[in-house]
């Protein structure tokens, strides 16, 4: 124990005071009390830590540029999801990281109209272009599309009932129910049908006086196959003229483009539900549109109208660094093919397969280069995942390398990937480490291999 350095003593080592020199001094004194106090920990407790000079100067180097990492940084994605939501969803277009540097680098014309010099809304600098896109009356767009749904709900439907198929009340996940929401907005909900068949005379016989909504909701992650049966958007229209009730579809993933040929069946698209009369379309802005997190709500103006002026819109107002990368992100879809290859989600997805096992070959003979004959390298078939709330089912054929090694487990070399600078998020099956390449840009092989070759060092 009294051997152990002194705090002092390692804050005036030369390495420690390079340190000093360019991370926050707080950072570092925490560093190396934090080493030389677990260093005692482990002798109390009756071991023999390494407590030469050299190694604390070291581990407490080591912790200090560990602590002095951003928490929230960039990431590589190999799980082969592409729309990972704890993976920050919807990597953007360059245009749209170009927008929001721009915006975010100065002021901006947020809310002032730059021919008149008034204030105006933040939001009609994406409308424009959303109705053009869609054909709808108007649009605007919140933080997310969970408040997307909100709002209109509330908006629509306060103190009223709003009739939605069983087969409909669904979760997306991450506390987002359905039937929870429609409460919270003050309404009263009214099921119909069954889990698996809802008829369009079972939205006729619920409407009462008090029906203020009809809502379909995109049944997202799952689906009932079998003996099911639903009501058109366009049957469901058809009786909300007839009765004057506003019917709204929450498309959740929102495509714009028909991916139906890239495996994504059963996507409805925006501008299908806007044409075919639904009188509001909500979608998020980080799934299939690619873009930044978002809701949007489009439709009918004298609706638009109403959400706009509900006291909670200001709650669940979007920021300018959203608005930024949205509007920059649906200008490259006035354009479909720019879209497809500017956009990474739709590069992601639209990716041919003899691309991604190019990538796939190129890590692997990387790898075996950084790490040698104790590991256990392969290319292999696998099945990507669009995820972002879309159906599982609907796999994306792909590539990707598995590491096995003889002396780590696949939680160990999981764990090395993932705690460095950038990490590395892969998944583990059969005892190895799988990385999928679907989602993995050329640039990102390097950071892998650069992981890789400190495991060969530690060895
Ligand atoms: C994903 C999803 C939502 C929630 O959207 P967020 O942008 O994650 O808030 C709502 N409804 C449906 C149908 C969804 O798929």
């Amino acid at each position: 124990m009294r051997q152990l350095p002194s705090v002092d003593r390692l804050l005036s080592h030369p390495e420690i005071e390079r340190l000093l020199s360019r991370l926050p001094r707080p950072l570092v004194v925490d560093a190396v009390r934090r080493v030389i106090e677990d260093t005692r920990e482990a002798i109390k407790a009756g071991g023999r830590p390494e407590i030469s000079l050299d190694a604390l100067v070291e581990r407490a180097a080591r912790e200090a540029v560990r602590k002095s990492q951003p928490s929230l940084r960039r990431a590589v994605n190999a799980t082969g999801v592409i729309l990972h939501t704890g993976l920050g969803r919807a990597v953007l277009a360059p245009e749209a990281r170009e927008a929001i540097a721009a915006v975010s680098s100065g002021h901006s014309t947020l809310e002032i109209d730059v021919e008149t010099g008034r204030r105006g809304s933040r939001v009609r600098h994406v409308e424009g272009i959303l109705c053009r896109l869609t054909g709808a009356e108007a649009a605007t767009v919140v933080n997310n599309n969970a408040a997307a749904v909100l709002l209109a709900v509330n908006t629509l439907a306060e103190g009223g009932e709003v009739i939605i198929s069983r087969g409909q009340l669904v979760e997306i996940g991450g506390q987002f129910r359905i039937p929870d929401i429609i409460r919270q907005a003050g309404c009263r909900l009214v099921e119909v049908g069954t889990t698996n068949r809802t008829r369009i005379s079972d939205y006729a016989h619920a409407v009462t006086d008090d029906t203020a909504l009809i809502l379909m909701v995109h049944p997202s992650n799952f689906r009932i196959v079998g003996f099911s049966e639903t009501a058109s958007v366009s049957e469901l229209v058809e009786i909300g003229k007839d009765r004057g009730i506003p019917v709204m579809h929450d498309l959740g993933s929102g495509a714009l483009v028909d991916l139906s040929a890239f495996g994504l069946k059963d996507e409805p698209l925006v501008q299908e539900s806007a044409r075919a009369g639904c009188d509001i379309v909500t979608f998020s802005g980080d799934k299939l549109l690619g873009a930044t997190q978002g809701g949007i709500i489009l439709g009918r103006a004298d609706l638009i109208e109403q959400c706009r002026r509900n006291p909670l819109a200001r709650v669940v107002r979007v920021d300018k660094l959203t608005l930024a990368g949205l509007e920059a992100t649906l200008r490259l879809f006035l354009d479909p093919e720019r879209a497809m290859k500017s956009i990474p989600t739709l590069r992601y997805i639209t990716r041919p397969l003899p691309e991604v096992a190019q990538q796939a070959r190129k890590l692997a003979s990387a790898l075996r280069r950084a790490l040698g004959d104790s590991y256990q390298i392969e290319v292999i078939d696998v099945e990507s995942q669009v995820g972002g709330g879309s159906l599982p089912g609907q796999a994306i054929a792909s590539k990707a390398v598995t590491l096995r090694s003889s002396r780590l487990s696949a939680e160990d070399l999981s764990n090395h990937f993932r705690r460095c600078e950038t990490p590395v998020f892969g998944r583990i099956e059969s005892d190895r480490f799988v990385l999928d390449m679907r989602t993995v840009e050329p640039a990102e092989i390097q950071t892998i291999t650069t992981r890789a070759q400190m495991l060969a060092n530690m060895e």
